[in-house]
């Protein structure tokens, strides 16, 4: 009889895992069903350049049914968990509700955006996290361009063209850099628009950008934007958001129609009706195998799970991770049906790249710090060769 192997989500790391599975698995061995709530993969490090325009929004994505040679594809969204029973609660697009069976489970839900209660950030903020944020966010900054243009009135031109992104992490800063450098030829456009000038404010609690990465390139990440006119507040928070402005600690009040909310991410929420453990901060705790505490056939990876770091701590929520947490599952997964012999995740993280617009960008590779176009040249060409 053949395993039932489920992994729920299937973005970088549920993809990557059942691509391993079916790499290693011998064929008629397991059933391997991949759910998700999407039929494709985000190759979300290309999200900024999607709302800039310099890449195609269609080429940020990959059909998952392009990446999938044998596992089976359930589009659906993961509703609930019975450990003892050994079953997943599967919610089909049309609304009906399935139970899958399953030997092993993987967990890569991922995550959401990260929320505080700011009054009106619901209202008027706008998150950044999917295709449709890019879309909307590119669109909405042509028409306050537009509009803009067509006002007499210099408060409401003020209102138009303030642009603040909430958040100096990997998604805010290269989203607000992308669509900065979009927004410089776009107003040539726009010759009253133009003759006003725009304002870009990054507004961040924590005392530096990017703690994602180590903090020389962060700090020089952030001269270069500082060099662009864009003015970064460290050390700040949001406090409230209205339609036409936004008000932060320093007690200022931004006048701006656009606040962009990029505070960090928080684990899936679903995973609170899962029945697996969860640690302080929501995500699902697992061993340097990636097997969940306390669970023998329940694993979990990327953004959704707290996974020990060889450098100490969790490893932090980036694709880099989950990419290579997704085979590392898959082998130990594997190994407990029999086939191979389990490992460790042991990935340290040696480069990281952070785009800062078109042709600019700052990157790590081992020991070697690169900026500027070799930099960008480099992720870009790392990226592309990483889009599966
Ligand atoms: C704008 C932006 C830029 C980024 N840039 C970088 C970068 O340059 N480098 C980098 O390393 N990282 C970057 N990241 C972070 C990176 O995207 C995440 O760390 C990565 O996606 C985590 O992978 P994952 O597999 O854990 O989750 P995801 O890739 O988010 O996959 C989770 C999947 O689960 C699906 N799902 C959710 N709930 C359910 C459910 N109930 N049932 C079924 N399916 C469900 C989702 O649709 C999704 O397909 C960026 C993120 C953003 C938002």
């Amino acid at each position: 009889m053949a395993w039932n192997v489920v992994i729920a989500g299937g973005g970088f790391g549920g993809a990557m895992a059942a691509r391993e599975l079916e790499r290693i698995m011998p064929r008629q061995s397991a059933r391997l069903v991949l759910v998700n709530d999407v039929n494709f993969l985000l190759y979300t490090p290309f999200l900024p350049e999607a709302a800039a325009g310099t890449l195609e929004p269609r080429h940020v994505v990959t059909p998952l049914r392009e990446i999938l040679k044998r596992a089976y594809l359930r589009l659906g969204a993961i509703e609930g968990h019975d450990p003892a029973a050994k079953t997943v609660e599967l919610r089909t697009r049309d609304g009906e509700t399935e139970t899958l069976p399953y030997d092993q489970l993987l967990l890569a839900l991922g995550s959401v955006s990260r929320v505080l209660p700011v009054p009106g950030l619901a209202e008027h903020a706008v998150g950044f996290k999917g295709l449709a944020d890019a879309i909307w966010l590119r669109n909405h900054l042509v028409e306050t361009l537009e509009a803009a243009n067509a006002a007499e009135d210099p408060a409401r031109r003020d209102e138009l063209l303030t642009y603040v992104f909430v958040g100096g992490g990997y998604a805010g800063l290269e989203a607000l850099a992308e669509l900065q450098d979009f927004a410089a030829d776009a107003i040539e456009s726009y010759p009253r628009a133009r003759l006003h000038g725009m304002r870009w404010v990054l507004v961040e609690a924590s005392d530096r950008v990017l703690p994602e990465i180590d903090p020389q390139l962060a700090e020089y990440a952030l001269r270069e934007l500082r060099g662009r006119g864009i003015d970064i507040r460290l050390g700040t928070t949001l406090e409230e958001v209205c339609a036409d402005s936004a008000r932060i600690s320093t007690g200022e009040t931004l006048p701006t129609r656009t606040v962009v909310w990029t505070a960090g991410v928080a684990p899936n929420p679903k995973l609170r009706d899962l029945r697996v453990p969860l640690d302080e901060r929501g995500r699902v705790p697992v061993d340097e195998q990636l097997r969940v505490e306390g669970m023998d056939a329940v694993w979990a990876i990327g953004d959704c799970a707290a996974v020990p770091n060889p450098r100490g701590g969790t490893s932090p929520p980036t694709a880099q991770h989950a990419v290579r947490q997704g085979p590392v599952a898959a082998r130990n997964i594997a190994a407990e049906l029999g086939v191979g012999s389990p490992r460790r995740f042991e990935y340290r993280g040696n480069a990281a790249f952070v785009n800062l617009g078109r042709y600019k960008a700052v990157g790590r590779v081992g020991g070697l710090t690169f900026r500027g176009f070799p930099a960008w040249w480099l992720a870009r060409t790392y990226h592309m060769s990483q889009i599966p």
